[in-house]
């Protein structure tokens, strides 16, 4: 309790108070020797990052990282104090995450143990000797969760989002993406020798001599080339009609009829009602797998991918080696996080309903609630408001579009119903034999849904989770309690702070509803169309705007960003700074002006406000790795894109029309 207290100390220790006790932004935390006008994101934040240092075990680190990781630490003490108890009801959510937590803070059992706690899936792969076997294996570690080499799982029909089927999608690569086992680029030939070791490494200590572990890490790699050459780029992974394939459990059984589809829907328990497969051609490569790869080269593949997906419930050694590809060499990171923050995640991750209801009666007040509710009520109003006023866009369209806008679901804090873990069997025991139970149980509780109404009640997040999302078939907005937290969000903070942080990422979200993936689905939550072709062609250009300014936003020499990944991220960051100030300056009428902190502007200090949260510092790794798979872009230039379009932006800091946080007008884009 003390750590954490003392975090959040030094989290506001910077702020200035208004003299209504109210507090502002940050003024420590700007570089007076920078210029607003010139590098906003060098300007609103550069000083604090220059006076705190990316942590070791972080891939960026701005106040909203560390805000994530205060979350951690308040995780860290419930869980602790819930673990200290040994007399909670069997089955509660105290004695669920207590032990859960419990048992993987035992380091020393887990070492002890060895890889002994895996050994039953590995035998069952080496007791693989058909095509039969391998189907039914495959089905077995579905249930826990590894996605080999597809993946079966809950969503909405897109054409009938009140039904819930099955989706049968692409999974089964242990490197980032496809583009990782073909471009040729450096950074990807770089890449590829860097996977092979680390398989090579995994086998090794497995138990595997090193010359065997060579040539199954070769083995695995080609299998998994096979694949990604059959898989869908990030940029197609964007678009959700390239993923629409609605068809009868017989239509996926001639798609690929080496595996035997009804027997294991019946083993999943999953009805064997139509379902949609997200990318045909990979099920089709997946067919010719089954068909035509010896089945030592399966068990190979199988192997590592248990190994993979197990590592962190393994002996340090294995967890480490994970860590040293995918923590240091993809992300920059020089150490793993501290045991407590991996099982804190973890325990979240798997059991995030148990523990997130003591985490909201902690840190969650109801007074937060009501002020969120009340933001998010006047940025759906300056979205209308926006909407009506546009100049590009036919009536017919307008009213589609204000139609989808009135159905909007904004959920904050946390579900109004729980999940309930019954069933689940937690122990102090074994930490894999826990996170087997707890992936299990997920697994099942998420193929329950199919076949059924939709439920919308459910979350796709914890409560403790630092971020949000927008779901276009429930049309749905979601901000966790874990997001609404200093500095994003403060009870104590001045409007202008409020709407600046965490207003635009509530207008980011609403854009989501209308970027260039949501704009595809309607008001109740349909993949279909919904617009004029004259309003969806200037909808698609006003879009190339942006796709062209992020194309010229580089992090090194030759890499820069691929605008059509990041449009969605972007029109949501534009468009959410847009209507956040809309809605800031218009709650303010007749409740008179904000102060003046430490000579900033109201104004001014709204855009500090989205510089000083947003604001990463991110190592070289991460940002290689983001531009190639992340539909965010960095920081930077999710603090400087968007802002270098907006007038308002312009007026707060009095640029000069040629200053370089000044787009020229003809370059300017605006979408909403
Ligand atoms: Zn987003």
């Amino acid at each position: 309790m003390i750590r954490s207290s003392l975090s959040l100390a030094m989290l506001l220790a910077a702020t200035t108070v208004s003299a209504a006790g109210l507090h502002g932004i940050n003024p420590d935390d700007i570089n007076r020797h920078g210029d607003a006008c010139t590098d906003f994101f060098d300007y609103a934040n550069g000083n604090w990052r220059q006076q705190n240092p990316i942590p070791d075990y972080m891939d960026r680190w701005s106040r909203r990282w560390q805000s994530g990781e205060v979350n951690k630490e308040h995780v860290r003490d419930i869980l602790t104090e819930v673990s200290a108890k040994t007399d909670s009801p069997k089955g509660s959510a105290e004695q669920l995450s207590g032990d859960y937590y419990a048992a993987c803070m035992d380091e020393s059992r887990v070492n002890q143990l060895g890889i002994a706690p895996a050994k039953p899936w590995l035998d069952e792969i080496q007791a693989i000797k058909t095509r039969d076997d391998v189907q039914h294996t495959i089905g077995h570690l579905h249930e826990v969760g590894v996605a080999v080499p597809f993946v079966l799982y809950s969503d909405q029909d897109l054409h009938d989002p009140t039904q819930v089927v099955a989706m049968v999608a692409a999974g089964g690569l242990g490197l980032p993406d496809r583009d990782y086992y073909l471009k040729t680029e450096k950074r990807f030939v770089e890449a590829r020798a860097e996977y092979l070791e680390h398989v090579a490494k995994m086998f090794v200590l497995a138990g595997a001599k090193p010359a065997e572990a060579e040539a199954a890490a070769k083995t695995v790699f080609a299998f998994e080339k096979r694949l990604a050459e059959a898989s869908l780029d990030n940029v197609a992974l964007r678009d959700p009609k390239q993923q629409d394939h609605k068809m009868a459990l017989s239509g996926l059984q001639a798609l690929a009829p080496a595996f035997d589809w009804a027997a294991y829907f019946d083993a999943a328990h999953v009805p064997k009602i139509d379902l949609n497969v997200t990318q045909p051609k990979f099920l089709q490569q997946v067919n010719t797998e089954l068909a035509t790869t010896p089945v030592d080269q399966w068990r190979t593949y199988l192997r590592w991918h248990v190994l993979r997906s197990a590592a962190d419930a393994l002996p340090e050694p294995f967890a480490e080696e994970k860590f040293a590809f995918y923590g240091k060499y993809l992300s920059g990171a020089t150490e793993m996080k501290p045991r407590w923050k991996r099982c804190a995640e973890d325990t979240d991750n798997q059991l995030g309903e148990a523990l997130g209801r003591a985490y909201v009666e902690k840190y969650f007040p109801p007074e937060a609630k009501a002020r969120m509710q009340d933001m998010v009520k006047n940025i759906l109003l300056a979205m209308r408001d926006t909407i009506d006023e546009l100049d590009w866009m036919s009536q017919p369209t307008k009213a589609k579009a204000l139609e989808k806008l009135a159905t909007f679901n904004p959920k904050i804090g946390y579900p109004d119903k729980w999940k309930d873990y019954a069933g689940v069997r937690i122990s102090r025991d074994s930490y894999w034999d826990d996170l087997v139970a707890a992936s299990r149980w997920n697994v099942a509780d998420d193929r329950a849904r199919i076949g059924k109404p939709v439920d919308r009640s459910r979350w796709g997040m914890t409560p403790p989770t630092s971020n949000a999302y927008y779901n276009p078939s429930l049309n749905e907005i979601v901000f966790p309690a874990g997001i609404l937290q200093p500095p994003a969000f403060d009870v104590k903070a001045i409007d202008a702070v409020n709407y600046g942080a965490i207003g635009v990422v509530i207008g980011h979200e609403i854009s989501h509803g209308f970027d260039d993936q949501g704009a595809q689905f309607d008001a109740q939550g349909r993949l279909a169309n919904w617009w004029t072709p004259e309003d969806n062609k200037q909808f698609q250009a006003k879009g190339q705007c942006v796709v062209k300014q992020f194309e010229g936003y580089f992090i090194e020499p030759g890499i820069h960003h691929n605008g059509k990944l990041v449009l969605g991220e972007s029109i949501g960051d534009l468009a959410g700074a847009k209507l956040a100030y809309r809605a800031y300056l218009k709650s303010r009428e007749g409740k008179g002006p904000e102060p003046t902190i430490d000579g900033f502007t109201p104004e001014q200090q709204f855009f500090i406000a989205w510089g000083q949260w947003r604001g990463d510092e991110t190592r070289p790794e991460t940002q290689r790795t983001m531009i190639q798979g992340d539909p965010h872009p960095i920081a930077k230039y999710r603090v400087n894109g968007p802002l270098s379009n907006l007038p308002a932006f312009r007026e707060a800091f009095q640029c000069k029309v040629d200053a370089p946080m000044v787009r020229p007008q003809a370059d300017r884009c605006d979408v909403w």
